[in-house]
């Protein structure tokens, strides 16, 4: 068995059973036996069954926001946003079994035309920071293109995961969208050498994902990688300083940190650094860090003491703490919002994803300064310009090498708009009509009228 814990309190919030290659081998084949008639259905009704299956997931929308909150440690509100986000996502998917156009392509002797054809069983990996949403990204285009899918949950945060596989297997039919909880090694692995599965789609840690990618060569499976990060907050002097400052909480502590669009490197205009920090001072010391729970808390607890070792590990007793937040007494994976400043370029904290509330702040001189120091890194996943000069704000948003950048603001992640990395952050995209590419073939046919 395994025993789910919630981490605000360290007790175990329920058991439930662990899935080996055998379960994973069954939860395929049972994906591959209800592929034909599930890739066949008309899509009008592949897009009825999709806005059924959102109906369900709204009708019990509190409660799954409760059981993600509290498996996953988040706050509440923080919750109810990612559970409305995981049903909207597959709403909006519905939209495409009957969007999935093809071309008319003009050549000599006939009629060539392609066909977005469904890839076959699809494997979902899916990591615990927000398990419910990043899996619904894959769900949704992955259901809605004609494919089946088997997805595995982390091991850490399998419940709501766990309550979607019992209402698939209700509104959609038997074996089309299967769960395995299992842990990564075993089940995860057996999904990406089984050779009834076409695709893998997973987000979760760069290494993790290059084991895949080179697993998945063995049967030439496609595979889609959402992988970590290391973004940078560009602050221009020019900048509405306050809003800058007063969003910086929202941007790398939310979730606590455990975010691979956490803007974990925050660079700021030498000219406005002074000015900067006693704003984000007060921003960062009344972040309300406490029970998830509790409606008013804005972070909870991180997801386990081992990720609490290794976020504190990046703070050691001689670290530049320019200021920290609090954290409540008593159990749970406590991590103060810690700043530091100054801090080398070179350093652990500015290089490696930490994935906890830790953010380093670096001056730049100027606009080429800032566009060089927010590339240097392996990394290319999301990023922030704060700027009043529009020009500069497009500049700067065309020369850093991301994938999902915003302008005076830190959101990242639509339902309607394409999500994912470049460089070691991985390939593909999610979310928006992106998506579907990665979950179809195209298939060209040529008729001939001779
Ligand atoms: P992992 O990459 O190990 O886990 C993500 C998913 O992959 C989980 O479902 C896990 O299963 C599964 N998995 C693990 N090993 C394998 C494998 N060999 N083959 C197939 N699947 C596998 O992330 P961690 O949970 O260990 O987190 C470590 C770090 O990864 C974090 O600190 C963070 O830096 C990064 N990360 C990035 C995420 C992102 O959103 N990009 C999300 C999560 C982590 P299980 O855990 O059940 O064993």
């Amino acid at each position: 068995m395994i025993s789910v814990i919630e981490p605000a309190t360290e007790a175990v919030l329920e058991e439930v059973p662990r899935a080996g290659v055998q379960e994973t081998d069954a939860a395929v084949a049972a994906a591959r036996a209800a592929y034909p008639a599930w890739s066949a259905l008309a899509p009008g009704d592949r897009a009825e069954r999709l806005r059924a299956l959102a109906d369900a997931m709204a009708a019990e929308h509190e409660q799954l926001a409760l059981t993600e909150a509290r498996n996953a440690g988040k706050p509440i509100n923080s919750a109810r946003g990612e559970i409305g986000m995981a049903t909207g996502t597959i709403r909006y998917y519905s939209g495409a079994p009957e969007r999935l156009l093809g071309d008319t392509i003009p050549v000599a002797g006939g009629q060539a035309f392609t066909f977005r054809e469904p890839i076959g069983v699809v494997g979902l990996i899916t990591p615990w920071n927000f398990p419910l949403a990043i899996a619904c990204w894959k769900l949704g285009p992955a259901l809605a293109a004609g494919n089946t899918v088997v997805l595995k949950p982390a091991e850490l945060t399998p419940l709501t995961a766990i309550r979607f596989g019992e209402l698939a297997a209700e509104v959609l039919g038997e074996g089309i969208a299967n769960v395995v909880v299992g842990p990564g090694r075993t089940c995860g692995q057996r999904l990406v050498e089984h050779p009834d599965v076409a695709k893998i789609a997973f987000t979760g840690s760069t290494e993790v994902g290059r084991s895949i990618a080179a697993g998945a060569a063995a049967t030439i499976k496609r595979v889609t990688l959402e992988l970590g990060g290391k973004s940078p907050n560009i602050i221009f002097a020019d900048a509405d300083l306050e809003r800058a400052a007063e969003s910086v909480p929202g941007s790398v502590f939310d979730n606590a940190g455990q975010d691979c669009c956490a803007r974990s490197r925050i660079f700021v205009q030498d000219t406005a650094l002074e000015r900067f920090m006693a704003l984000l001072e007060t921003a960062v010391t009344k972040l309300r860090v406490g029970d998830p729970l509790d409606e008013q808390s804005e972070m909870g607890p991180l997801i386990s003491a081992g990720q609490r070792e290794t976020v504190a590990s990046f703070v050691p007793d001689d670290a530049p703490v320019a200021f920290a937040g609090g954290t409540p007494d008593g159990p749970g994976y406590w991590f103060p919002p810690t700043v530091l400043c100054p801090v080398s370029p070179d350093d652990r904290a500015v290089r490696e994803e930490i994935f906890g509330p830790v953010a380093c702040v670096i001056p730049f001189r100027d606009e080429a300064d800032a566009v060089a120091m927010a590339n240097d890194t392996i990394y290319g996943l999301s990023g922030s310009i704060w700027t009043r000069d529009g020009g500069r704000a497009l500049r700067v948003a065309r020369s850093v090498q991301a994938g999902v950048l915003s302008i005076n603001s830190n959101s990242s992640v639509r339902i309607t708009t394409p999500f994912g990395g470049f460089k070691q952050s991985g390939y593909g995209r999610e979310l928006g009509p992106h998506a579907l590419d990665a979950y179809t073939e195209v298939k060209s046919v040529f008729f001939s009228t001779t």
